[in-house]
């Protein structure tokens, strides 16, 4: 679903992505986690080219990155993303929020928009909220329209970078619930994320990320147990 080889991003002269090499299959559940600065949110970003990169190839469901419009085009019709502070737009309710890139990218006209839009904010438990606008919703609420706009463009594979880590604690689990619930039904899915009972529920993988390189991925059980760069020991002895 995703191939990235001999990833090497620079910001000017420094030096933010190192030799990355990360291959995730679909319906695979992966985990990254790692301290501030590490490269995490840049390496998502580049995914779906929100962030160029300078070295290596990405590959998304068959289609290489390239600098070609069509194709970041294409590539992005497949990659869902969930943001920190949930960037729906504030002038619009949630239910344009989730119909906008519906009828302006995919052309669909307004009805079956709204129908996808309920169909998927009601799995998020949302669509009694439908008219309102985003700051008219809590935290919670607004990363789970957020999480129902990315669905209703059908993506391949969602992206979420921290997606509960500017939310309440009691609104941390109505986020959690929906991503275990996307899990559970088979979306590919790559997530930053600290929240390390969510990586032991869901993730078939998970990643270590220190000063732009991959030090380590294992499966949970391996991960949190049997750890083996001294650099993750002492990230997770700092936050577990
Ligand atoms: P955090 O856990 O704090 O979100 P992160 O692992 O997501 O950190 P990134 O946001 O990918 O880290 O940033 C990696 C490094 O690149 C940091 O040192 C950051 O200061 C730097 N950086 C990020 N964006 C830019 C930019 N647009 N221009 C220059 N440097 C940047
Ligand atoms: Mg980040």
């Amino acid at each position: 679903m995703i191939e990235i080889t001999g990833l090497n991003k620079w910001y000017g002269d420094f030096h933010v992505l190192r030799d990355i090499d990360l291959t995730v299959a679909q319906g695979e559940r992966i985990v990254i986690c790692g301290p501030s600065g590490s490269g995490k949110s840049t390496l998502i970003r580049c995914i779906n080219h929100l962030e160029a990169h300078q070295e290596g190839r990405i590959v998304v469901n068959g289609v290489a990155m390239t600098q070609d419009v069509k194709r970041i085009e294409q590539i992005r019709r497949n990659v869902g993303m969930v943001f920190q502070h949930f960037n729906l737009f504030p002038h619009l309710t949630v239910l344009d929020n989730c119909c906008i890139a519906q009828t302006w990218v995919q052309k669909k006209p307004r009805r079956g928009a709204e129908a996808t839009a309920m169909e998927f904010l009601e799995r998020v438990q949302i669509a009694d909220q439908v008219h309102k606008y985003p700051g008219q919703l809590s935290g919670g609420q607004q990363q789970r329209v957020a999480i129902a706009r990315a669905l209703c463009m059908q993506p391949e594979v969602m992206l979420f970078d921290e997606p509960t880590s500017a939310l309440d604690p009691e609104m941390i689990k109505e986020v959690l619930d929906v991503m275990i619930e996307l899990a559970r039904e088979g979306m590919t899915m790559l997530c930053v994320t600290h929240e390390m009972g969510f990586a032991k529920t869901v993730a078939d993988r998970v990643i270590f990320m220190d000063q732009g390189q991959i030090i380590e991925q294992a499966p949970p059980e391996r991960f949190f147990n049997h750890p083996e760069s001294e650099r993750t020991q002492l990230f997770l002895s700092q936050i577990l």
